[in-house]
């Protein structure tokens, strides 16, 4: 007996290679399924039931197997997404798009295979406080801003940067912020001045991200307009 699981339906495999780390991985098009997944999270316009339904697309079409999309960096999963989108639904994408002149909106078609991850200027992860003190930041995950979303307002700031920081080093002593409270985290951040408070903004504000410039030419009055696109929710 021969079963229609067996049936090859030639799905094709694509590569790309890892913003954070240049590694190559393997992955396929988004299936009827993975869709399915993904327009129920979209109907139920709710954050975390969108990020949980993107970790599990990505996670069912990477075929690498040593890729855990729990531990990748936002804008290396966001990347993934959208090479994902690119080659499933097309590699363009329509948005809707303000001249600056008389804020007419322009539809204009975007290409997602040009897309890039660019870090901002000066980003650095180490983030000296003294002579002797400084932080090793993370990238956050998409874990991370989950139990974020839930916290809103300051509280959700403080949040981020804590489960960011990856060591906090004070001369030769180098401390490992897993071995530490979340409340003894959150007091270390409420200790800084506001200029070492401004440089690890800095570290979140030219944190990598994706990237595209769209030119175009308003409909209504001729301006030309160069437009940054700038994280996933830009492209939708
Ligand atoms: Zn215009």
């Amino acid at each position: 007996m021969s079963s229609l699981k067996n049936i090859d339906l030639g799905t094709p495999t694509y590569r790309l290679a890892l913003p954070s780390t240049k590694k190559e991985i393997k992955f396929r098009p988004f299936l009827v399924k993975e869709e399915k997944l993904l327009m129920q999270a979209i109907e139920s316009k709710d954050e975390v039931a969108m990020i949980d339904a993107l970790k599990k697309v990505c996670s069912q079409c990477i075929e690498s197997k040593d890729v855990d999309v729990n531990k990748l960096a936002t804008f290396d999963l966001e990347f993934i997404f959208m090479q994902l989108r690119a080659k499933s639904v097309g590699e363009t994408a329509k948005i809707g798009l303000k001249c600056k002149k008389d804020d007419v909106v322009n539809e204009i078609e975007v290409d997602l295979g040009a897309i890039k991850v660019e870090t901002g200027k000066g980003h650095t992860s180490t983030i000296k406080l003294t002579d002797t003190v400084g932080i090793e930041m993370k990238y956050p995950t998409y874990d991370d801003i989950k139990s974020i979303t839930k916290t809103k307002g300051t509280d959700g700031v403080f949040n981020t940067i804590i489960a960011s920081i990856k060591t906090i080093y004070n001369g030769d002593d180098v401390i490992d912020a897993s071995t530490v409270s979340a409340e003894e985290l959150k007091d270390f951040v409420e200790r800084l001045t506001a200029s070492q408070f401004k440089l690890v903004q800095k570290f979140f504000d030219t944190m990598p991200k994706l990237t595209s410039t769209v030119s175009y030419e308003c409909k209504k009055c001729g301006t030309k307009n160069d437009q940054v696109l700038e994280g996933m929710a830009s492209f939708f």
